[in-house]
């Protein structure tokens, strides 16, 4: 049977946290969909558009990791692309507890749904998009947290302040 996982998330802007993340879920999974929540409430950074378009194109060299956007329930988007598992990232103790509450929660809405966290190589543990937005708007250097392409879109949209 082939495994398709979900790899749910804000990515605003993606990092290298992420980006490592979906490495070593593409060695695991025969299929990784990064589906990038439209999260209107958190008043993103970056457009739904531009959160895609980024992580297509960081991403393009693993060729069986696919990028979408969505903005309907979770586990509505997992059966509507057949997934049999929702991949979350733990960077340290402060994840947990609303993440093991989401896992609770999305197995109570969808019981054959199994959620799976994995856990970055160190160097990536401490990366978060909110750090790196802040980082970029007081204009410091985020070259070691992100992939360029993002460095440059993130110096864009920081440049008029
Ligand atoms: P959300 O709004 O759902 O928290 P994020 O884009 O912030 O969206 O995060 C998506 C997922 O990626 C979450 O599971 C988060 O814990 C994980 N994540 C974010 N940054 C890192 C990182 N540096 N290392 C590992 N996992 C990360």
């Amino acid at each position: 049977m082939k495994i398709s996982a979900i790899y749910p998330g804000t990515f605003d802007p993606i990092t290298n946290g992420h980006i490592d993340i979906v490495a070593r879920a593409s060695r695991l999974y025969d299929k990784v969909i990064i589906a990038i929540a439209e999260s209107k409430n958190k008043q993103p950074l970056f457009t739904l558009e531009e959160r895609v378009s980024l992580a297509q194109q960081v991403l393009s060299e693993l060729n069986n990791v696919e990028v979408v956007g969505f903005n309907n329930l979770l586990v509505e988007f997992a059966q509507q692309h057949n997934a049999q598992v929702i991949l979350r990232g733990l960077r340290a103790v402060s994840d947990f507890e609303f993440e093991f509450q989401m896992a609770g929660m999305n197995r109570r809405l969808s019981p054959e749904l199994e959620t799976v966290f994995l856990t970055p190589a160190e160097q990536y543990e401490f990366i978060s998009s909110t750090i790196i937005r802040e980082i970029a708007r007081l204009h410091g250097d985020v070259s070691s947290f992100v992939p360029g392409l993002v460095k440059q879109q993130l110096i864009e949209k920081f440049s008029t302040e």
